[in-house]
C-alpha cells in the first residue's frame, strides 16, 4: 500500500480507503458480520482512512463501523465522519446541530474524537450560513479536540472554490469530492491547483461512480443521466469480453493519480476489498484502458444536479 500526505494535516493516508457507507446498506441489504470483516480486511491490508456519516443507513453504517471498531488501537485509523445531512431531503447545518451530531457520532462509533469532521453535501445548505455559522462553529469543536480536521464534501465542485474563497487559508483542511475523477468524469483535477495552493487535502470518492464503472450495472437510485449509464455498460461489456474486469481498470485509474492522495472506495464485502487490495498492485493494462476511455469519450465529465439551483 501506498501513503500520501492529506494536505498539511499531517497524516499520511493510505491511497485506496474504505468508504462505510456499504455498512448502511445503501448498495444492498448487507450481512452485519461481513460488513464488519469487510473493516477489518481493509485495515489488515493497510487502509488506513475510513469515511462515514450518519446519514449512510440512517445511522446503522456508523453503528456497524462502531461494532467494528472495537477492541481496535485507535492510532490504526483515520476516522472520517460528516453532520448536516440526516435523509436524502433533510439538512441541518446550524451551529446547534454540529456539536450534537458529533456528540451522537462519537457515542455510535465508540471513539474520543473523530480525525476528520465534514459537513456533509454542502451544495444543499446556504452558503452563507456554511460559512458564518457551520465552520466556526466546527472549528470551536477543534479548539475543544474532539475532531482534528474538517473538511467539506459535496458533488458539485464549484461549492468548494465558492467557499474556499470566502475563508482564511487554514479554515478548511479537507474537501471530499465524489464522482469527479474517475474513468468517466475528471473535473476534478481542474480545481486541484487553487486546492493545492491552500493546502487542503483532498479526498476522491466513489472510484466506480457509485456502481457506474462495474459489471453489477447501477441501484435504482442513481441520479446519473441514462446516457452515462448506458455508455458505462459498454465499457463494462467491452471488458467482459476480451476476459477483464472494468471495476478493476477503474480502481487501477484513480489510485494511480500521485496528486490525489487517496480514494474512497465502498464496499461491505471482504472478497471485494481484497481484490480490490490485490488490484492495486498490479500494472495497469494501457491498451484496455485507451480502449475504454474512448468509449466513454462522448460521456466525458457529463455529471448531474445536486443541491440548491
Ligand atoms: P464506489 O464508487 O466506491 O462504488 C461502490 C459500489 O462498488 C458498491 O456497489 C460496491 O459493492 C461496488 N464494489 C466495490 N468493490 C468492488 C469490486 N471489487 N468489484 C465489483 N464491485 C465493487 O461508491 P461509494 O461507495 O458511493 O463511494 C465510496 C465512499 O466514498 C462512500 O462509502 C463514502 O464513504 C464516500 N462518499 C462520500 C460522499 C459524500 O460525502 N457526499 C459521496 C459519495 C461517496
Amino acid at each position: 500500500m501506498r501513503y500520501r500526505a492529506l494536505g498539511r494535516t499531517g497524516l499520511d493516508v493510505s491511497a485506496l480507503s474504505f468508504g462505510a457507507s456499504s455498512l448502511g446498506g445503501v448498495f444492498r441489504a448487507i450481512e452485519e458480520a461481513q460488513g464488519i470483516e469487510a473493516v477489518h480486511a481493509a485495515l489488515e491490508g493497510g487502509m488506513n482512512l475510513i469515511d462515514v456519516s450518519p446519514y449512510y443507513g440512517l445511522t446503522k453504517a456508523e453503528t456497524v463501523l462502531g461494532k467494528a471498531l472495537r477492541g481496535i488501537e485507535r492510532d490504526r485509523y483515520v476516522l472520517a465522519t460528516k453532520f448536516g445531512r440526516y435523509g436524502d431531503a433533510e439538512f441541518d447545518f446550524s451551529a446547534a446541530r454540529v456539536a450534537h451530531s458529533l456528540d451522537e457520532s462519537l457515542a455510535r462509533l465508540g471513539v474520543e474524537h473523530i480525525d476528520i469532521f465534514q459537513a456533509h453535501d454542502i451544495e444543499f445548505g446556504d452558503l452563507d450560513q456554511i460559512v458564518q455559522e457551520t465552520l466556526p462553529a466546527m472549528q470551536r469543536l477543534k479548539d475543544a479536540g474532539k475532531a482534528r480536521f474538517i473538511g467539506i464534501t459535496g458533488l458539485p465542485l464549484i461549492v468548494f472554490t465558492e467557499v474556499l474563497e470566502r475563508v482564511g487559508d487554514g479554515t478548511i483542511d479537507t474537501v471530499l469530492s465524489y464522482c469527479h475523477y474517475e474513468l468517466n468524469d475528471t473535473a476534478l483535477l481542474g480545481i486541484l491547483p487553487a486546492l493545492e495552493r491552500r493546502g487542503v487535502g483532498i479526498m476522491n470518492a466513489s472510484p466506480l461512480g457509485m456502481g457506474l464503472l462495474s459489471s453489477r450495472g447501477t441501484p435504482d437510485w442513481h441520479p446519473a443521466p441514462e446516457r452515462v449509464k448506458r455508455a458505462c455498460a459498454r465499457a463494462a461489456a467491452h471488458c467482459s469480453q476480451v476476459g477483464a474486469d472494468l471495476a478493476k481498470l477503474a480502481i487501477q485509474f484513480s489510485v494511480r493519480e500521485s496528486r490525489i492522495p487517496t480514494t474512497l472506495v465502498g464496499t461491505a464485502s471482504p472478497r471485494n476489498i481484497q481484490k480490490n487490495l490485490r488490484w492495486i498492485e498490479e500494472p495497469i493494462d494501457e491498451e484496455l484502458l485507451a480502449e475504454v476511455r474512448r468509449i466513454l469519450e462522448p460521456v466525458h465529465n457529463v455529471t448531474w444536479p445536486s443541491g440548491r439551483p
